[in-house]
């Protein structure tokens, strides 16, 4: 038994879900500053939306001014909807390189709950929430405040998360989304925070693919080529 306790990334939301919060519900209070307030000037490190640069349109009833405010400037061409592309452009890391595309593809599957190939709205309120949760998530296990994850955080986020990988598989997921590859005989690099999260996302889901099969927990399986080819398969 090797994996673990079964532990989800941060919030516990399951999968495509916002931790915590519904969908089209208003997040409880404002993110760092007032309502209408402009964000904190820390508020991009580690990762997440650049600045709102605003001109926009009024939000529709009930809407959080700030969030509708944000979603107007990540919706550059006004469709009233978020492509693939516009939310590329709006997403930086904290040392301001973009978002991979897979991890935009990542999160436009996990949000895009109708399917639809854009991000509404109210979809919106759920990717925002889960990028302001995995900022802080990031933030606590940067502990050198280095501005990525090292190998030591990543074990430590992994195994707070429930995964308990055995070093080799930790070193083979660090190589694997490290920012850089490997100078000869060093350390391996840093993680930034996109791929920071799509890393422990794919951790959590190939974890729950297993979990699927080992039905009696013993942290093994026997499965046929089918299985694991349709297995692999349906993986995001
Ligand atoms: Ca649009
Ligand atoms: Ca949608
Ligand atoms: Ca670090």
């Amino acid at each position: 038994m090797s994996y673990g306790g079964y532990g989800a990334p941060p919030g516990g939301g399951g999968y495509g879900a916002p931790p915590g919060g519904g969908y089209g519900a208003p997040p409880g209070g404002g993110y760092g500053g007032g309502y209408g307030a402009p964000p904190p000037a820390n508020s991009g490190y580690g990762g997440g939306f650049a600045p709102p640069g605003g001109g926009h349109r009024g939000p529709p009833p009930g809407a959080d001014p700030q969030l509708w405010n944000w979603f107007t400037s990540v919706d550059t061409d006004r469709s009233g909807s978020i492509t693939a592309p516009e939310l590329e452009r709006a997403l930086i890391n904290g040392d301001w390189t973009p978002f991979d595309l897979d991890t935009v593809k990542l999160l436009m599957s996990m949000f895009d709950v109708d399917r639809s190939g854009t991000i509404t709205f109210n979809e919106f309120a759920g990717l925002w929430k889960y990028i302001k949760d995995w900022q802080n998530v990031f933030r606590h296990f940067d502990r050198d405040r280095s501005g990525s994850i090292d190998g030591p955080e990543l074990r430590d986020a992994l195994a707070q998360f429930g995964y308990n990988l055995s070093p080799q598989l930790l070193d083979l997921v660090q190589r694997k989304y490290a920012n850089q590859t490997a100078v000869h005989g060093g350390p391996p690099p840093g993680i930034s925070f996109d791929r920071f999260v799509r890393a422990c996302v794919v951790v959590k889901q190939l974890t729950e693919a297993f979990q699927k099969i080992d039905t009696d927990r013993d942290g093994w399986i026997q499965i046929n080529y089918d299985q694991f080819m349709q297995t692999v398969l349906t993986l995001p």
